[in-house]
């Protein structure tokens, strides 16, 4: 099937001004894509439209009537559900042949159900979740793992090359599972290196000479190469990605991996760290937090 491609000035409906959605937003409004939005947080939205000239939608059924292409970037799949779903929600008047997007990190395995829904609906559903954190989203240079109908994916593919770089994974739901796997190891490689440097830490070592030198060694990560530079070194705990959102996307990798094999030996383990973090330091506390969590642990030795 051909879909002709979303190009400027179709209305583009974007539900999600976070702190990834807000920026992802103003590159399509910079683009001149006309954009109609929505969040629970009514003050980003009219900052958003103060700033950009987008339209505020209160009701999502009138964002559904107006948008070609309707984008959510929310905490996850339930919330996503929730928007497209419900009685007034955002399918209750989509036009025919609107394309829905879910760029937030949901379930990979609840997406296949919706997209499978959707679909009945006479709608294709994109996966199309992003890494790169908000520094890549202000940039335009996130890596976007888009799962579903590859003529859907070229119909919105120059839409989506204005947020970032799109990487076509498969069927739906597929990117979704590039996206949990990515996370596991992200959140691996921070959980460990801390531990690491905790450690070297106590042992007498200084923490900034230890990353120099794992960055010109075998034992470099985007951890070490950036988090620890700009987060956990300067201790500004504050990167823009909430440790529940990490905590999340764990629970994911984990449903993943147990859903193909009989065990594993650290997505479980990791999982239940960033669990136990989330438990201790709130939902609100950043997923750089996780360093000092660990030096929590390790105090308490
Ligand atoms: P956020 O909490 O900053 O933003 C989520 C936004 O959704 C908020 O503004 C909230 O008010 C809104 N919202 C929640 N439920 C809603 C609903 N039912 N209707 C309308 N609005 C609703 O989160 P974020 O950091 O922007 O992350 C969004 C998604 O992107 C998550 O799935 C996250 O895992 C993923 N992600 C985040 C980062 C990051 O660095 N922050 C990086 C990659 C992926």
């Amino acid at each position: 099937m051909t879909i002709s491609n979303i190009t400027p000035p179709a209305t583009i409906g974007f539900i999600g001004l976070g702190n990834m959605g807000y920026p992802m937003a103003k590159l399509l409004a910079a683009a001149g894509y006309k954009l109609c939005v929505s969040d629970l947080n009514a003050e980003a939205v009219k900052k958003f439209c103060a700033e950009t000239g987008a339209l505020a939608s209160t009701r999502l059924s009138d964002l559904g009537q107006q948008s070609r292409v309707v984008i959510t970037m929310l905490p996850d799949g339930k919330a996503v559900r929730k928007v497209l779903m419900e009685p007034d929600g955002v399918v209750s008047t989509l036009q025919k042949g609107a394309i829905l997007i879910d760029m937030s990190s949901s379930s990979p395995v609840d997406t296949r159900v919706l997209a499978q829904e959707l679909k009945i609906k006479g709608f294709e559903m994109i996966d199309a979740p992003v890494s790169g954190g908000v520094v890549k989203a202000v940039s335009g240079g996130l890596a976007i793992m888009a799962g579903g109908d590859s003529a859907a994916i070229a119909a919105c593919q120059s839409l989506l090359e204005k947020m970032g770089k799109v990487f076509a994974t498969g069927g739906c739901g597929s990117g979704h599972a590039m996206k949990a796997i990515n996370n596991f190891l992200s959140a691996t490689t921070l959980a460990i290196t801390s531990e690491a440097v905790i450690a070297g830490e106590k042992f007498g070592l200084d923490p900034k000479v230890m990353v120099d030198i794992i960055n010109a060694s075998t034992g470099r990560s985007n951890s070490s190469e950036h988090k620890f530079p700009t987060f956990v070194l300067p201790r500004k705990f504050t990167s823009g990605f909430y440790l529940c959102l990490m905590a999340k996307d764990l629970r994911f990798a984990k449903a993943l991996v147990d859903s193909v094999q009989e065990s594993n030996i650290f997505v479980d383990a990791i999982s239940k760290l960033y669990d136990d973090a989330e438990a201790k330091l709130g939902p609100m506390a950043d997923n750089i937090d996780i360093h000092r969590y660990l030096e929590h642990l390790a105090a308490k030795e």
